[in-house]
């Protein structure tokens, strides 16, 4: 079993949950900026191993780019020398290790012809989705993890060449009461959800809990086969 994280060409993370460990020492060197969508250990649990196993052969910090609360929770409960060193000031405040750089709602990061845009979301942490474009090739967007959110559909109407989708449905339908105070999806809640997009990406289904994959990817394919999405494989590569 893994969590999440995505690798984006060889030098961007967007997570760091427990899929980081598929990685090798040659591809964790490579890796300049991480995008957290949240604080759960679900997306972070990689995070402090990362940092630690690379920082000395490294020559410049590994980016770690969050919202500013979700930095927050990382600097008071993760890197507080009680859980983990603090990477900010290892070796020096001046040569970090680990640089926070907090992004907000709607705003860009550009790196090369690439770019990363923090997505609405509506979790029970404070969270953001991703939205990864390429300026001469389509988009691909993730939801993280989040319950209803209808800004996040208006922003990704708006996208152009919008080609994947990830989304999350972490339980089956049975357990709605768990899933309104987790705020997760269920498959019906995104079957909602999606009568709000105007596109038509191919949409990729993600967060399944583990003891429920069954249950879940049954009721995927029978509320959303108009769709016709995948459940999302580890290892799968896209193309965009
Ligand atoms: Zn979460
Ligand atoms: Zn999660």
């Amino acid at each position: 079993m893994r969590t999440t994280s995505l690798l984006v060409d060889d030098d961007i993370l967007v997570d760091a949950g427990t899929g980081v460990g598929d990685l090798s020492l040659e591809e964790l060197l490579r890796i300049d900026h991480v995008f957290l969508t949240h604080s759960h250990m679900d997306h972070i649990a990689c995070l402090p191993l990362l940092v630690d196993t690379v920082w000395e052969m490294r020559q410049s910090p590994i980016i770690v780019h969050a919202p500013m609360e979700t930095l927050d929770i990382l600097r008071a409960h993760i890197f507080n020398w009680a859980i983990w060193p603090d990477f900010t000031m290892i070796p020096d405040a001046e040569r970090p290790a680990l640089v926070f750089e907090p992004i907000v709602v709607g705003q860009k990061v550009v790196l090369g012809e690439r770019s990363v845009s923090a997505l609405p979301a509506n979790h029970s942490v404070p969270a953001v989705g991703y939205l990864l474009e390429n300026e001469n090739s389509g988009s691909l967007a993730f939801t993280g993890d989040t319950a209803a959110c209808d800004e996040l559909w208006d922003v990704l109407n708006q996208v152009r060449r919008l080609s994947y989708l990830i989304a999350e449905t972490a339980f089956p339908d049975a357990q709605s009461r768990l899933v309104k105070a987790a705020r997760h999806l269920t498959p019906s809640l995104l079957a909602d959800e999606l009568t709000a997009l105007e596109t038509l990406p191919d949409i990729y289904v993600s967060h399944l809990k583990p003891g429920h994959v069954e249950t879940t990817s049954r009721e995927v394919e029978s509320l959303l086969h108009h769709l016709r999405p995948s459940l999302l494989r580890q290892g799968h590569v896209f193309d965009v």
